[in-house]
């Protein structure tokens, strides 16, 4: 057992939520063990150097958020560059701009002006309209196609859908697809939030910074090393593992959604030509191509690094084991999730923060902003 000095915060992850609360505690001058169960720091936000280029390991992470306070925090300690998402769709070898603006609607139709394109909508749209007759659509199929209509559902929503939720949209929640922004203007930002970047250096540089100050420990599972004993090491547990997996999964499993990526490095300074395309028909596996350079270097600069590194991304059927990614919003999961939350609640002398202590689907900002605001 552990025979060091006691802290006041024993945190469990290394990821936005623990590195940011580790953050505030050291400006309050308490002190914190963080300890992480993978060999690096960062949670899913870790990028690993391959070739000079910042990998995204765990997925493609675009910083972006509407609240100025954040922004200005995460830029106080590392400059943001100006990185504008703006994913490519390829269907069949078609190549459509995402999301769905007048470039969209000019490159499936020809369309030249924003009223030619609403009519063309409004048309691509009347059969769905009539079935629904001003009732409220059921499912993403009938959300999308009362959108954008036939041609855009079926190129660009559909099958790319499909592939990634593993289900057909006629059984998915119409809500999914009213995340896109709809635009009659030519704007390919997919973000409709005002601040928006890469940390300059990498998300790294970032994690480094709220950790200053703390001790780490690498390689280091809770429930291995210190369940039964934190108490004799820290006054409070801050916990941002997996919610059921602190109860021993005692009322049954949380069931997650995964991605897999296979990476490898091209031979070719310009691969893709930017940092992500969708491939939305499903005689493609992957639901999308990251080229991870196209994150940090623009322009001409992008010939400076004669290789270029790319990871297809493939949606997968979650088993113990695999990362867990997102939350199911299914009724059972959302039930189950209840009753875990209700221990926690419970639990004395322990925060439960994060995507996976709060089974919560958080973009990055939004974890920031709720440590930024607790009292520490
Ligand atoms: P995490 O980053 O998951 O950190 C949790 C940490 O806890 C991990 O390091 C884990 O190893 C550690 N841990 C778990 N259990 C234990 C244990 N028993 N012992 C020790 N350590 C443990 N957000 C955006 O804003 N923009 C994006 O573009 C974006 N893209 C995303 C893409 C993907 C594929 C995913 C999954 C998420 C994406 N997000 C994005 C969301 C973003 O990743 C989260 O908001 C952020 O990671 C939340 O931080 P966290 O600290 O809660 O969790
Ligand atoms: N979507 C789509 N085609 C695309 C991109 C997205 O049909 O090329 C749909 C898909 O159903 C996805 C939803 O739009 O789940 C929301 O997109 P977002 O990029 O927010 O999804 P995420 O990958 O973050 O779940």
């Amino acid at each position: 057992m552990y025979k060091g000095p006691k802290y006041d915060f024993l945190i469990v992850g290394s990821g936005l939520f623990g590195a940011t609360f580790a953050y505030k505690a050291n400006q309050a001058g308490k002190s914190c063990l963080v300890i992480d169960k993978r060999p690096q720091l960062g949670g899913n936000v870790y990028c690993e150097k391959t070739e000079g280029i910042n990998v995204h390991k765990y997925g493609a992470h675009i910083f972006h958020t509407a609240n100025k306070a954040v922004w200005d925090f995460v830029n106080s300690l590392v400059p943001f560059n100006r990185y504008t998402n703006c994913p490519v769709a390829n269907f069949h070898g078609e190549l459509y701009n995402l999301p769905f603006n007048m470039n969209t609607f000019y490159q499936m139709w020809g369309v030249h002006t924003p009223e030619e394109a609403q009519a063309k909508i409004a048309e691509q749209r009347a059969t769905v309209s009539a079935k629904l007759d001003g009732s409220e659509p059921r499912n993403l199929e009938e959300q999308a196609l009362l959108l954008v209509g036939k041609d855009i559902y079926e190129k660009l929503i559909k099958e790319y859908t499909e592939k990634q939720w593993g289900r057909p949209c006629t059984e998915l929640p119409a809500f999914i697809i009213r995340r896109l922004p709809l635009r009659f203007v030519f704007d390919n930002n997919y973000f409709n939030d005002p601040y928006q970047g890469i940390p300059i250096g990498g998300y790294n540089l970032l994690i480094n910074k709220l950790l200053e100050g703390a001790e780490v420990k690498t390689n280091c599972d809770f429930f291995r090393e210190y369940k039964d004993s934190w108490r004799d090491l820290a006054d409070t547990l801050v916990y941002t593992g997996q919610l059921d997996e602190y109860f021993d999964f005692r009322l049954g499993r949380l069931d997650w959604r995964t991605v897999s990526f296979k990476t490898r490095i091209e031979d070719t300074p310009n691969y893709q030509g930017n940092a992500v395309v969708n491939y939305t028909s499903h005689d493609v596996p992957y639901t999308r191509v990251i080229e991870h350079k196209h994150f940090e270097s623009f322009g001409q600069a992008v010939y400076d690094n004669p290789k270029t590194v790319i990871s297809e991304e493939y949606s997968t059927e979650f088993q113990p084991g695999m990362e867990p990614y997102y939350p199911v919003n299914d009724d059972r999961n959302n039930s189950l999730a209840d009753q875990y939350r209700a221990l926690a609640a419970a639990e004395p002398n322990v925060l439960f923060g994060g995507r996976l202590a709060e089974y919560k689907y958080y973009d990055m900002a939004p974890v920031i902003e709720k440590v930024l605001n607790m009292k520490i």
